[in-house]
């Protein structure tokens, strides 16, 4: 199988529609996509709300998104940058096949995915204690720091959040940032002849067949 590699594009009333979810909305809002293999677009699937201000959910389609609100609710903000929960959820969907996920926040939108090299290596040489033992660092890596910006004087946003982009990087995760509104773009990996629009990693492209092998819930001894 021959795969090409080419940049994918967002629409950009789409784009700014998700842009107002955050502004405006108190609620988490999320959705699939579609991609468009012939036009090189990355079109809207399903829109949903969870209804509540931070929810976490995170579809399995391979190129979706949620939405951080900007606004608070009884004094309580959402962060901007994606949270652990989040890139717990990025991480264990990734073994199944590549994925992008966008995360809309105040600051711009964050589109995350694993670096492809690090989540072949992981998951070619699968090893249940090892998967524990990444889950529980990732949770260990943003629990602690979440924690120190949490409790600091001055709490410093742009400092935790670089300290935070240089943690998700050191743990094989491939972050790119678009600064408030501009639209995103991503790069795939499809097989050349794939044609038409679809919501599933071509199976091609697929690691193994979804099995039960991943459940971070099982992970339960992170030492602190
Ligand atoms: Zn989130």
């Amino acid at each position: 199988m021959r795969t090409c590699t080419a940049t994918f594009h967002f629409d950009e009333k789409v784009h700014k529609l998700r842009r107002q979810y955050v502004y405006n909305e108190t609620v988490e809002y999320g959705g699939n996509s579609r991609i468009n293999y012939d036009t090189k677009t990355i079109e809207p699937k399903d829109t949903n709300t969870s209804n509540q201000f931070a929810a976490s959910t995170i579809s399995d389609s391979r190129v979706d998104w949620h939405t951080h609100p900007a606004q608070c609710v009884k004094g309580l903000c959402t962060l901007g940058i994606p949270s652990a929960v989040d890139l717990e959820n990025i991480f264990v969907l990734s073994l199944e096949g590549p994925i992008a996920h966008l995360v809309y926040s105040k600051e711009g939108t964050y589109l995350i995915r694993l670096n492809r090299a690090f989540i072949k290596r992981f998951r070619d040489d699968y090893d249940h204690n090892e998967f524990c033992s990444y889950i529980c660092q990732l949770r260990t890596t943003f629990g602690d720091l979440y924690e120190n910006f949490l409790h600091s004087k001055n709490k410093n946003y742009p400092s935790f959040r670089s300290n935070w982009l240089s943690a998700a990087q050191r743990l094989g995760f491939e972050i790119h940032f678009f600064q408030g509104d501009t639209v995103p773009d991503v790069q795939l990996v499809y097989p050349c002849d794939y044609k038409g629009t679809s919501s599933q990693t071509p199976s091609s492209l697929v690691f193994h067949d979804p099995k039960n092998y991943f459940k971070p819930s099982g992970c339960t001894k992170c030492k602190k």
